[in-house]
């Protein structure tokens, strides 16, 4: 074995390879070698032996909205990155909106690494955002190492976050395309949403009309033909219909370079199911029929849905009102994420290392981390989360991390119990118990 400050030790090292007993050796915060279970430990060598625990590469989670500063009674870096770290997550990439200001300028960059310096239990990486009217300010941010932009095609829910119409689109990724950047976009149509029957009020079935499948399916149609024109990469966020799937099959086929997420929701909770006035529910896109979850896990599998990311986006519990059209539209589980798409994938008959497949190496290659994240491997960074996958918990909103522990999954009960977090070698949470902040603040920049 080589020097070795650390080893972990399981009967379940879930490696690129597939998962096999192994002693996983680190140094410096770095991971050495995967060797045999047996291999002897350096005297020198702390030893970790977990047993049968699953030891797991840490989470990626491109989809946070830790909305900090500004907004930062919603979340925060503090708290968003305890209930990343409690969920096995140990990178995590910031949404440019809902904080105050929106990451749209370096200056505002600047700020948000401020506001996060010193207070993050796990590494964090910023998103910039494309805006009607920053399409100036796109280069300067990529050079300050944000790891693409995010756009919308329908209005975001905050003013100082507007939308994208399809000429300003062509307009940005043309831009974006110059220097070799992605745009990362929420796709709904906004005309569609506007022609859908707006009725308001406590009842789900009518928030879901009012957000039907062809406004996303439009959307992504506009976006697919865009990128093709221009040779543009993008990535479609937080894909809720199945029915947009055979598009993005045929444009990837055809050589348009897209990727796709989707989120532990839209594949683990059912319309069906959602109560009257429970908008911790809501989220947009919506969270659609059971039947819907089909062909998205069906595409995990098939590989034309990437990742799976949390979409993290809460909010103080007086905005959740009980009337859909005018509560605030997010659904928070970032704790969450990794139990709930593992209680689903189980089901269904998936692996766990599929799982971290759609959770760790996908997200990683994304924004371009997977010299450093998304693996257990020699040379990437030694973070891991250490998973009892057959143990089950009940979802107690009390146990949570989230600022508001306002959460859909309250009362399910998941498999998979995270029972220690680890960073570049260092065990950042135990057994709910967390150490001080020891996150980085991570830029696209080598
Ligand atoms: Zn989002």
């Amino acid at each position: 074995m080589p020097d070795a400050g650390l080893v972990l030790r399981s009967t379940r090292v879930i490696t690129p390879e597939g998962t096999r007993a192994a002693s996983v050796a680190v140094t410096d915060g770095t991971i050495t070698a995967v060797l045999p279970h047996g291999a002897p430990v350096p005297g020198t060598a702390r030893l970790a032996d977990l047993g049968d625990d699953v030891l797991l590469p840490g989470l990626v989670d491109t989809h946070v909205h830790v909305n900090d500063p500004g907004r930062s009674e919603w979340e925060g870096f503090r708290s968003a990155t305890r209930a990343a770290a409690a969920g096995g997550i140990t990178t995590l990439l910031d949404m440019p909106l809902n904080s105050l200001p929106p990451t749209t300028t370096t200056a505002h960059l600047r700020t948000k690494r401020r506001a996060a310096a010193g207070r993050t239990h796990v590494d964090v990486g910023f998103w910039g955002g494309a805006l009607p009217g920053n399409t100036g300010d796109l280069r300067p941010l990529h050079e300050a190492g944000v790891f693409g932009f995010k756009a919308f095609l329908s209005p975001s829910g905050v003013d100082e976050f507007p939308h994208l119409g399809p000429d300003r689109l062509a307009r940005t990724l043309e831009e974006v395309a110059a220097f070799g950047g992605l745009l990362v976009v929420h796709a709904e149509d906004p005309d569609r949403l506007a022609a859908a029957p707006q009725r308001g009020g406590p009842r789900y079935a009518d928030f879901l009309a009012s957000r039907p499948r062809d406004a996303e399916d439009t959307a992504v149609a506009l976006l697919l033909a865009q990128a093709e024109r221009l040779d543009a990469r993008v990535h479609l966020l937080h894909l809720s219909s199945g029915d947009a799937l055979p598009l993005i099959a045929r444009a990837r086929a055809d050589g348009v370079r897209v990727t796709v997420e989707t989120c532990p929701h839209y594949l683990t909770l059912a319309a069906e199911e959602v109560p009257d006035g429970a908008t911790e529910f809501k989220c947009c896109p919506p969270i659609r029929e059971a039947a819907n979850q089909d062909p998205l896990w069906r595409a995990l599998a098939d590989g034309v849905i990437d990742c799976v990311v949390s979409d993290h986006s809460p909010s103080t519990a007086d905005l959740k009102t009980a009337d859909f059209a005018t509560a605030w539209g997010g659904v928070s589980g970032l704790q969450l994420g990794l139990p709930a798409v593992w209680t689903g994938a189980r089901a269904r008959g998936h692996g766990l290392e599929d799982v971290v497949r759609w959770m760790s190496a996908r997200p990683a290659e994304l924004v371009g981390l997977d010299d450093r994240k998304g693996a257990i491997a020699p040379g990437r960074d030694a973070d891991f989360a250490v998973l009892a996958p057959d143990d089950t918990f009940t979802v107690d909103p009390a146990g949570l991390q989230h600022r508001n522990r306002v959460t859909a999954y309250a009362g399910r009960t998941l498999y998979g119990v995270v029972k220690s977090t680890w960073l570049r070698g260092r065990c950042i949470m135990a057994d709910g118990e967390f150490t001080a902040p020891r996150g980085r603040l991570l830029t696209r920049l080598p």
